[in-house]
């Protein structure tokens, strides 16, 4: 899986890398997907969610890039798989689920592969988690049609917040920047990601 769908389509980020092959993703699916756990492809992971393709993993946490000291929040925990990718390149992260179902089984995946540095909380990520703020990076695993102000908010300067940003069936990955004296974008092509569903009214355009 590592050569042949993420090294040779361009990611070869050694610690990116390294965490993936130290996470056994059958471990995420659902035991009646275990062996296509390395497929090239989303797997349905129940209540209509699913885990993402493994490149598509890969590419985000490369985008992200995580310090070994930084705290990560991750919106969208699902399987927990993008969660455990980051737990073994960061120093903290906070992810947030909406549906309790999922969040259990993720919690329970973490507990098994000994990973200790993970909070989770299940709500609204769109409002991301003021009490942990500022985080270094955010990642974002759901597709929003605008940024959650919140989200600009709990960045900390310096930090980079990865979202894919559209409708069901165009998304594009969005990378934000914070800098000292406010907000960059940058596009970074074409994603497809469950939508993000939230309370929070997307209505107020946020110009970072
Ligand atoms: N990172 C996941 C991908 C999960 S798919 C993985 O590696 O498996 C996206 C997830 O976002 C779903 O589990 C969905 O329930 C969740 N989600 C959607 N809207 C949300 C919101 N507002 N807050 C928190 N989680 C949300």
């Amino acid at each position: 899986m590592i050569a042949t769908q993420i090294a040779n389509r361009g990611v070869r980020n050694r610690r990116v890398l390294a965490a993936l092959a130290r996470t056994p993703r059958e471990w995420f699916v659902p035991p009646t997907l275990a062996a296509d756990a390395y497929e090239d492809a989303p797997l349905p992971i129940g209540n209509g969610q699913t885990i993402s393709q493994p490149f598509v993993v890969a590419l985000m946490t490369a985008v992200l890039a995580p310090r070994r000291r930084d705290a990560v929040l991750e919106i969208g925990t699902g399987s927990g798989y993008q969660t455990a990718i980051l737990a073994r390149l960061a120093a903290r992260v906070a992810t947030v689920e909406r549906l309790p179902d999922l969040l259990v089984e993720a919690e329970a995946r973490f507990r098994r592969l000994g990973l200790t540095n993970i909070e989770t909380r299940l709500g609204d990520g769109a409002r991301g988690w003021p009490e942990r703020a500022p985080f270094q990076g955010i990642l974002v695993t759901a597709a929003a049609p605008r940024i959650p102000a919140p989200l600009l908010e709990q960045l900390a300067v310096g930090g980079r917040l990865v979202i894919p940003l559209g409708d069901l069936a165009t998304q594009e990955l969005v990378i934000v920047t914070r800098g000292a004296s406010g907000w960059t974008e940058r596009r970074a092509g074409g994603v497809r990601f469950v939508p993000l569903v939230s309370s929070l009214a997307f209505t107020e355009p946020v110009e970072p």
